[in-house]
């Protein structure tokens, strides 16, 4: 297949065109850069499959040639104000991502008729008060909190891709992402496990914010991967959600990376930086996911660890850290 990914040279775009390329596809990688890396893809110039586009997806789109299928991973992710690549930071370009690069990349599957995926978020589900999140949960979303630009993005961003799939019959799908870890996310964009993986290197307290009784459900990259590749080759339309639903708290987690370091530096609780209201439970029901896929997690919170840290080590060798 012939396969545009938008956001190719983020930290989840980036290992979609490894896999893809692999298994032989062509693929056009579009990114603007804006939180993201040419050395996540500088490994592939050179590759005959794989074209770059230098483009912002908020603008119209002109494809080089017909494509059979679209990935709209483009969007900043991080929550962290603290971080220059925080949503926060970049609230209109993160609603242009969703609303307008949403927009611009449908019709580009539209056009060819394209097989479309959406890389959509558990934040769609805001502040659940239901637990686990199951795709028929409607959310409990702020629509004007500093979290809105990302949560309310993508929200109308299902609904476009919904009312493409009603109206223009396209054929799309919508994976909903829970945090997803691994090499190449950003050091410095201030989710949990890089913040925690570069203090644990440097035998800092762990910056733990709020009582860290808050909890996530981390799936190592290699996993999603596996699931968004699964739902690309379906003809699913509904939502699924991929995530390990191996649920800790922020406290659980901050203590098993200082394990692993045998970091005695400890953790300091800090008030919570993280933009709006920090989403107390997370944790996704992968049932559709296993059932409509086949798709199950392989890769536990330990080993994706131990799979992500040479990579940290060598990112601050080389930033001189
Ligand atoms: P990332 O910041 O590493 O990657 C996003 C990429 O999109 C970057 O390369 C960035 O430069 C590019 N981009 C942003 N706006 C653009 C624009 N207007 N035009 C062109 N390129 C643009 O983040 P990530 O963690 O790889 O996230 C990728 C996608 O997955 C995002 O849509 C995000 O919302 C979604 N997601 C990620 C997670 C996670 O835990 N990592 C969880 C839920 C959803
Ligand atoms: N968090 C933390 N310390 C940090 C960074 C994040 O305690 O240095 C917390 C954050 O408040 C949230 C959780 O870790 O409760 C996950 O944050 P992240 O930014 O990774 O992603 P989110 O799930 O909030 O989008």
């Amino acid at each position: 297949m012939k396969i545009l990914i938008t956001g190719a040279a983020g930290f989840i775009g980036s290992h979609l065109c490894d896999v893809l390329l692999d298994s032989g596809h062509y693929i056009y990688a579009m990114d603007n850069f804006i939180t993201g890396s040419p050395d996540n893809i500088a490994h592939l110039t050179g590759n005959n499959n794989f074209t770059f586009i230098l483009h912002d997806v908020s603008n119209f789109i002109v494809m080089p040639e017909k494509v059979d299928a679209v990935l709209h991973f483009a969007s900043p992710a991080s929550p962290n104000p603290d971080s220059p690549y925080g949503f926060p930071n970049l609230p209109i370009q993160t609603m242009k991502a969703g609303a307008l690069g949403t927009h611009n990349t449908l019709g580009v599957a539209r056009a060819f008729g394209a097989r479309y995926i959406l890389a959509s978020t558990s934040e769609i589900y805001g502040d659940p008060v239901e637990h686990p999140q199951k795709e028929t949960y409607w959310g409990n979303v702020d629509p004007i909190g500093l979290r809105s630009v990302y949560d309310e993005a993508k929200r109308f961003a299902e609904a476009l891709t919904m009312a493409y799939h009603r109206y223009h019959d396209i054929n799309t799908g919508i994976v909903r992402i829970f945090n997803t870890y691994g090499p190449r996310m950003r050091l410095d964009d201030g989710r949990a496990i890089p913040n925690f993986l570069l203090q644990a290197i440097k035998k800092e307290s762990l910056t733990v914010y709020g009582n860290g009784y808050q909890t996530r459900s981390f799936c190592y990259v290699d996993d999603l991967v596996d699931g968004i590749i699964r739902l690309l080759n379906s003809d699913i339309h509904e939502p699924v959600n991929i995530g390990n639903p191996q649920e800790i708290t922020i406290n659980e987690l901050a203590k098993t990376i200082n394990q692993i370091f045998d970091n005695q530096a400890g953790v300091v609780h800090l008030k919570n930086k993280v933009a709006g209201k920090d989403p107390y439970r997370r944790q996704p029901d992968i049932t559709r996911a296993k059932e409509m896929l086949g798709w199950n997690p392989t890769i536990d919170l330990i080993e994706g660890l131990d799979r992500t840290i040479p990579y940290f080590k060598q990112k601050i060798k080389q930033e001189g850290n």
